[in-house]
C-alpha cells in the first residue's frame, strides 16, 4: 500500500522501452508506480534493430512469449558491405557464446513499445498517455511532479518517493541539472524513411541488416521491420553532411542512396511510404545518472549513435536496473545520491564499453579491419559479443577486444591490410582531437 504522504510509491517519466521497463520491474515487485508519456500510442519512433541481450530483458519483463508471437523479422546478424558491394560477410550472432540466446528482432517500433506499455498496466502500472511531466522538484522527503493533459491541458501535481526519468532525448532531468554531455566526435546527423519493395538478402537469414560503408565517412541501414516494410537510413558526420546537403532532405537521402553502387541497386523499386526525417545531435552522456530521489535510464540518460543498434537493448537494460536500485532504496530507505553512486558507475562503464567501437567506426583504419573479408576469427567473434550485447564480456573477449584495437592501431600506421577506406580530408572523418571529458576518455 502506498504511504499516506504519497500518491504513488514512484513516477516514470517517458513510456518508451527504457520508461516502460522500469515500470514493469517496479509493477512485479509490488510498489505503486504511475507512468506518464507525453504522446498517445502507438506512435511513430526510430529505433528499430535489437541485440541479443534483448532477450535477458524480455525474459525478466515477462514479454517474451509476446515478442515471439508479434512476428517481427528475425534478426540473427548483420551482412558487412563495402560501398562497392565486396565483403557481405556476417556479424553472426550465433557465433557468440556469451549470450543467453543469439537470435533477436528487428521490430516496428509503434507496436513494439504498445507490447512494453500493455505489460506495465497489466502489472497494475497507472499508465497516463497524453500526459507531460512539465516539472519535477526534490524536497528531502519527496519528489513532487507537475503534469498537464495534453488532450483538454488539465494540470495535477504529485508526491512520489522517487522519480525515474526515461524521457528519451527530451532529457527532462539531464537539462534542469545540466547533465549532458556532448559528443562532438559523433556528432552525425541521420536521414531516413520507410520504404516498401526493398528486396531481403538471399541466403538462410533474409532478414539481417545489410549494413553498407559508403566510401566515405557515412553509412547505410536497411533494415527489415516488417513482411512488407524496410527502414532505411544514411548517417554522415555533420561536415560531410553540410558537403553533400541538397535542397530538402528528400533529396539528400536519394542523392546519397544514388552515389553509393549497392544500395542503389537494393533501391531500384523502392517506394517510399513516409516522409523522409532527419535526426541530429543524438550522441551524449550524463555527468550523473541519479540523484537524491531521481535516476535516469535509457536515452534521457545517454545515446550512442545508431551504428550498432544498442540504443533499446540498453534503454530496457537501464530501466530494469534503475527499478532494482530503487527496489533497494526503498527496502534502506535512502534515497540520497551517495547511495545511487554505484548505478552512476555502472552505467558510465556500459557507454564506455560501446563508445570505443562506435567512435572508432567513424575511422578509416577501423573500418578497413572492420569490413575485411576474413579477419581473424577468435578476434572478430570477440567484437561480434560486444555488438551482441554483451558489454560485460569475460575477461578473454575483452583481452582480445584489446588486440582488435591494437590491430586497429597498427592498420593506422603501418597497413596490416589493404587500405580500402578513402582517407581524405573530403571523407569527412570527424577529426582526431582529444576529448576534454572525462567520461569520454573513458576516465
Ligand atoms: C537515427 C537513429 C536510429 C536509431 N536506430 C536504432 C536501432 O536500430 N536500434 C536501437 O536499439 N536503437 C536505435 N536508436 C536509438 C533508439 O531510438 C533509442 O535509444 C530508444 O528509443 C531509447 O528508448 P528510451 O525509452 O530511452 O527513449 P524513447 O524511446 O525516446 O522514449 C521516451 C519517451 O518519453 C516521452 N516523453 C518525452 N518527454 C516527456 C515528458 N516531459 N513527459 C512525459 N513523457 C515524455 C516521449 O514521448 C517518448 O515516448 C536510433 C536512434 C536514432 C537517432
Amino acid at each position: 500500500m502506498t504511504h499516506p504522504r504519497y500518491d504513488f510509491d514512484f513516477a516514470v517519466a517517458g513510456g518508451g522501452p527504457a520508461g516502460s521497463s522500469a515500470a514493469i520491474s517496479l509493477g512485479q515487485r509490488g510498489h505503486s508506480v504511475v507512468l506518464f508519456e507525453r504522446d498517445t500510442f502507438p506512435r511513430f519512433h526510430i529505433g528499430e534493430s535489437l541485440l541479443s541481450t534483448a532477450n535477458d530483458a524480455f525474459a525478466t519483463l515477462g514479454v517474451a512469449k509476446r515478442i515471439e508471437a508479434a512476428s517481427f523479422p528475425e534478426k540473427w546478424g548483420a551482412r558487412l558491405f563495402t560501398h562497392d558491394g565486396q565483403s557481405g560477410r556476417y556479424v553472426d550472432f550465433t557465433d557468440v557464446r556469451e549470450v543467453t540466446r543469439p537470435q533477436t528482432y528487428q521490430v516496428c517500433r509503434q507496436e513494439f513499445d504498445r507490447i512494453l506499455m500493455e505489460r506495465a498496466r497489466e502489472v497494475g502500472v497507472n499508465v497516463r498517455e497524453a500526459c507531460n511531466v512539465t516539472a519535477c522538484e526534490f524536497t528531502p522527503d519527496a519528489a513532487a511532479l507537475d503534469v498537464a493533459s495534453r488532450v483538454d491541458g488539465a494540470t495535477c501535481h504529485l508526491r512520489v518517493r522517487a522519480v525515474i526519468d526515461a524521457t528519451g532525448r527530451g532529457g527532462l532531468l539531464a537539462r534542469k541539472f545540466n547533465l549532458r554531455t556532448e559528443e562532438p566526435r559523433l556528432a552525425n546527423i541521420a536521414i531516413f524513411s520507410h520504404y516498401t519493395n526493398v528486396p531481403r538478402l538471399g541466403g538462410a537469414r533474409p532478414d539481417d541488416i545489410p549494413l553498407i560503408a559508403r566510401s566515405d565517412a557515412g553509412w547505410f541501414w536497411l533494415i527489415p521491420i516488417s513482411k512488407e516494410f524496410t527502414s532505411v537510413g544514411v548517417v554522415l558526420p555533420k561536415d560531410l553532411y553540410r558537403s553533400l546537403a541538397k535542397d530538402s532532405p528528400e533529396e539528400t537521402l536519394n542523392s546519397a542512396i544514388c552515389d553509393t553502387a549497392i544500395v542503389a541497386e537494393l533501391m531500384r523499386e523502392a517506394r517510399r511510404e513516409w516522409p523522409v526525417r532527419v535526426e541530429k545531435d543524438f550522441s551524449y552522456s550524463a555527468s550523473a545518472y541519479a540523484g537524491h530521489r531521481w535516476i535516469l535510464a535509457g536515452d534521457a540518460g545517454s545515446f550512442l549513435d545508431p551504428v550498432f543498434s544498442t540504443g533499446v537493448s540498453i534503454a530496457m537494460e537501464s530501466g530494469i536496473e534503475a527499478a532494482a536500485e530503487l527496489h533497494r532504496a526503498l527496502a534502506r530507505n535512502d534515497f540520497s545520491a551517495a547511495s545511487f553512486a554505484g548505478f552512476s558507475r555502472h552505467q558510465r562503464k556500459r557507454f564506455q564499453r560501446f563508445r570505443r567501437f562506435v567512435v572508432g567506426f567513424y575511422t578509416p583504419a577501423f573500418r578497413d579491419v572492420f569490413f575485411s573479408p576474413q579477419p581473424p576469427t577468435l578476434i572478430f567473434r570477440s567484437v561480434v559479443t560486444v555488438l551482441a550485447g554483451k558489454w560485460n564480456a569475460s575477461l578473454w573477449t575483452r583481452f582480445l577486444n584489446h588486440v582488435f584495437f591494437s590491430m586497429v592501431w597498427m592498420q593506422k600506421h603501418f597497413n596490416l591490410t589493404r587500405p580500402v577506406f578513402r582517407r581524405d580530408r573530403d571523407a569527412g572523418y570527424p577529426i582526431e582531437t582529444p576529448s576534454k571529458d572525462p567520461v569520454a576518455r573513458g576516465a
